[in-house]
């Protein structure tokens, strides 16, 4: 069974008076003098370490982590794929890294051309004209497209205050349109796991700016009238956002642009190759159909002859969202990706819908798997159901998921989404084996076996990791996000 490092090094006992590791010497060159007024009167409370503490204490933390590289993570609607090392070796690259963001242009053509090559290829992918790598994160994406879309109207002297998102929805597209001003229209879905078409055209109005949709859908399935929406949506003189956080399902097969999307966002870390987790960091470019280029914030990578520029505009009409150019190592990241796969990207898409397929093929038979009867396959997740479980035994869907990291393997997605009662969402991608899905499997099977005959085991798991069951909700509320010498604060 799978074991996580127990415990972190302890700084407090390691650290004694005096201790250092590196020193500057001379011939290195000292630090600048700070002025007196900047200097602290007394010296930090952190503890006093050596060079070889340090490492210990930091290598401990790494292990207990539970990562991509450690384990099975079939997190839905977060593609946990495994990230190439190719990849990585390629952003730490020197020369592509080590660039200030106001390096003149003429001594980072090969920074700006990765960036027009990667926002041409990002075209190409999602059916869209033009590309912008500016946002930090799908939510930033997502913001920024409904400020675009809201920019969009007003130009054309329309006052229309409504977003329209269905109840499958990731939480960020609601919040996002919010911030942007909208007031947020709930679409349900009908019994078919779909947007429900009746249910859709009684929320369209002249009031409404658009609909934010994600293709599959939060439930893996594909939103076969997707034709029709675009017609109600646009008919009405409204705009289409795609939700492209997750495009692991499309690659190469399906474009957002070609269903009538005119605003797209890519979740770089996510589809295309990062390590994420934690916060961050992200890239979560847009792509917009040409009639929307002059709402892209300023400046965007052109091609002139055979290079690629900088080209601002000196009146855009939404303004910068984030500093200079984006993530630019996370870019890297994704265009050497892409890069390396080719027409592979094909491949990416079957083998993730295969994955899913296979995964849900084998636990339907031991889990409840709401919308099977109407659409009995799923595009890259699905999403079960836990609520007979808990009604029979008391284990919530949120103790079954903990109690699989004792089997090695990471939660799925819990609790989204809103429509499945005690949902668990389960997105395996195109990396894992058939050995890896079938010992997850084994896993699930058993962890409900527990659940009948011992709930108390499974309610108070985990036993093999670095900590035990997290008071989240301690978490959430008494963050201690710096380290303290013992007995303060
Ligand atoms: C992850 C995700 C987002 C938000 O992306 P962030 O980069 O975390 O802001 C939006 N929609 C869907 C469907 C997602 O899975």
């Amino acid at each position: 069974m799978y074991r996580q490092a127990s415990g972190e090094w302890d700084l407090r006992r390691y650290s004694s008076e005096g201790k250092r590791g590196y020193v500057p010497i001379d011939g290195f060159g000292h630090p600048p003098e700070l002025p007196m007024a900047l200097r602290r009167d007394a010296m930090p409370e952190i503890p006093e370490l050596s060079e070889i503490d340090v490492v210990r204490h930091y290598i401990s933390l790494s292990q207990m982590n539970f990562g991509v590289d450690n384990g099975f993570y079939p997190l839905g609607s977060c593609t946990m794929k495994y990230n190439p090392k190719i990849c990585e070796l390629l952003a730490m690259n020197y020369s592509a890294s080590s660039h200030h963001p106001l390096d003149p242009q003429w001594s980072v053509k090969g920074n700006i051309e990765i960036m027009g090559r990667l926002s041409e290829l990002l075209a190409v992918i999602s059916g869209m004209d033009y590309v912008t790598l500016q946002p930090a994160a799908g939510a930033q994406g997502e913001f920024l497209g409904a400020k675009m879309i809201s920019a969009y109207h007003k130009d054309r002297g329309e006052a229309r205050d409504e977003m329209i998102v269905p109840d499958t929805a990731h939480g960020t597209n609601p919040a996002s349109a919010a911030m942007a001003g909208y007031r947020i229209v709930e679409v349900p879905s009908g019994v078919d796991g779909q947007i429900d078409t009746e249910a859709l055209e009684a929320c369209i109005s002249d009031r409404t700016a658009g609909l934010m949709l994600t293709n599959p859908n939060t439930l893996g399935i594909f939103e076969a009238k997707i034709g029709e929406i675009s017609e109600l949506v646009h008919g009405a003189g409204g705009l289409l956002y795609y939700d492209g956080a997750n495009l692991n399902a499309l690659l190469g097969r399906v474009r957002p642009g070609d269903m009538g999307f005119d605003i797209v966002h890519f979740n770089l870390h996510k589809t295309f190759s990062t390590p994420h987790g934690g916060g961050g960091p992200g890239a979560g470019a847009i792509g917009v159909k040409s009639y929307l280029k002059g709402y892209l914030p300023s400046p965007m990578v052109a091609s002139e002859g055979e290079s690629y520029v900088f080209r601002h505009d000196l009146s855009p009409k939404i303004q910068k969202i984030r500093a200079y150019h984006g993530n630019f190592a996370i870019i890297l990241r994704a265009y050497a990706y892409l890069v390396s796969l080719g027409y592979g990207i094909r491949d990416v898409s079957e083998l993730s819908v295969l994955n899913a397929n296979y995964l849900l093929h084998r636990l339907k038979e031991h889990f409840d798997v709401p919308f099977l009867a109407s659409t009995p396959l799923r595009k890259h997740e699905f999403v079960i159901s836990c609520e007979r479980i808990r009604k029979d035994t008391g284990v919530t869907a949120l103790d079954f998921a903990r109690r699989l990291l004792d089997f090695g393997h990471h939660a799925p997605t819990v609790y989204f989404p809103l429509i499945v009662k005690e949902a668990l969402m389960i997105e395996p991608t195109e990396t894992e084996s058939r050995s890896t899905l079938d010992s997850f499997v084994d896993a699930m099977i058993k962890v409900k076996e527990e659940c009948y005959r011992d709930p108390d085991l499974v309610k108070n798991a985990p036993y093999s990791t670095s900590r035990r069951k997290i008071d989240v909700v301690k978490a959430v509320r008494e963050p201690k996000l710096s380290w303290m010498m013992e007995g303060k604060g």
